[in-house]
């Protein structure tokens, strides 16, 4: 399956590659105080694929607070969440938010709440590995 997504304005596009098509998508309302006042509610697939496409990178504002190990991929435009990344070993891992899917039918997505503020630092990074799309990559779009 291919999950198309978007901000709002589409400056900030992706594409997930989901083999073989998902029966349901695991969500996660995360709770942090980010998280929750921008409505991100996550998912990842570990052998998925990911190609996010920026139509113009002075308008994406990265964000990272706490612990700085994910960046929010925020449209400066219209405000949007649609990608964070995390940097681990050299290595782009990155979930992606359900509310900006485009043509994906919502009865597909399971969403449950998750907390992971008392996760310390270093298994906070291993779970990102085993679970975060491992494969990225990001591409310049040109406006059409
Ligand atoms: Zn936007």
């Amino acid at each position: 399956m291919l999950i198309n997504g978007q901000c709002h304005c589409g400056n900030i596009r992706f594409v997930l590659d989901w083999q073989p098509d998902p029966t349901e998508i695991p969500a996660r309302a995360c709770d942090c105080t980010f998280c929750t006042k921008h409505g991100g509610v996550w998912t990842s697939n570990p052998h998925g694929r990911l190609e996010v496409r920026i139509e113009n990178p002075a308008l994406v504002s990265k964000y990272a607070f706490g612990t700085e190990t994910a960046e929010f991929h925020t449209c400066a435009r219209c405000g949007v969440v649609p990608v964070v990344t995390s940097r681990i070993e050299d290595r782009i891992y990155a979930v992606v938010n359900v509310n900006t899917f485009d043509n994906v039918d919502p009865a597909l997505i399971r969403r449950a709440s998750a907390s992971f503020d008392r996760e310390q630092a270093g298994s906070r990074l291993a779970r990102r590995k085993r679970n975060w799309i491992g494969n990225v990559e990001f591409v310049r779009s040109v406006a059409t």
